[in-house]
């Protein structure tokens, strides 16, 4: 693990990230470099980041993502998708969540309300008000194209697999794995869902702790913080089990 001069951190030849923000919540973007196409892993939470996020890039000498996953709705991971190069993918439920968000209006009273009715929490306009001093400047779209079941993308030197399922974090969750690398990008997925008591579903976890250790990888990568080895996240994630 090396940090570039250009910001991006090198997991492998393949692997790459620009790191999490947690003053403005921005979330680890990753960048999966193929010798034919090259993917990224989330949109940003604003234009600004994607910004970042291609200089970085393009300082490095890596062309522009030709494909973008998006590993679930919430705007520090959908917000930027407007500014993106290439194509982008997401669930089903992602997309149709996003569609939603689209009529959400951005005013202090229109957010005031939505955390009322629980549709956004606290936490999420806290840190939007931050990255946005101008509420105007949000734009929210929706992807190009759905991925409805696990799929594989050959990028030429890798293929990584896109899996969309449920997780303890959000409904629409598409996780990206990587077979070569020994690399699961989780992004939030295993995290509680904030939207819902910050609990974790005890059903859901289960069957998220199965389904990774269903898949042979080592590392985890996550959307907050630096990547754990799939023992250390196991492990995390037990302790969330009820005695
Ligand atoms: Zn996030
Ligand atoms: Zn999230």
């Amino acid at each position: 693990m090396k940090q570039e001069e250009s910001g991006l951190i090198r997991f492998s030849e393949r692997l790459y990230v620009l790191p999490y923000e947690e003053e403005t919540d921005r979330p680890n973007l990753y960048y999966i470099k193929g010798d034919r196409y090259s993917a990224a892993v989330d949109a940003g939470n604003s234009e600004k980041h994607v910004k970042k996020f291609y200089r970085a890039l393009q300082e490095s000498g890596f062309r522009l993502p030709d494909y973008t996953f998006l590993s679930h709705w919430h705007w520090d991971h959908t917000f930027g998708l407007h500014v993106i190069h290439g194509v982008s993918y997401s669930s089903k439920l992602t997309q149709d969540k996003l569609k939603e968000v689209m009529k959400w209006e951005w005013n202090e009273e229109a957010m005031r309300k939505r955390e009322e009715t629980g549709e956004d929490i606290p936490f999420c306009n806290k840190h939007i008000r931050i990255e946005y001093p101008d509420l105007k400047e949000i734009t929210v779209t929706g992807t190009d194209k759905i991925i409805s079941e696990r799929v594989s993308f050959d990028l030429g030197g890798i293929v990584i697999d896109l899996i969309p399922r449920d997780s303890t974090h959000s409904r629409d969750s598409l996780f990206v794995y990587l077979p070569s690398e020994k690399a699961l990008i989780v992004q939030d997925a295993d995290c509680e869902d904030f939207y819902h008591g910050s609990v974790y579903d005890q059903e859901k976890l289960n069957d998220m702790i199965a389904f990774f250790e269903s898949l042979d990888y080592e590392y985890h990568f996550l959307g907050h913080a630096m990547p754990e080895s799939k023992k250390e996240a196991l492990e995390r994630l037990y302790q969330c089990k009820n005695e």
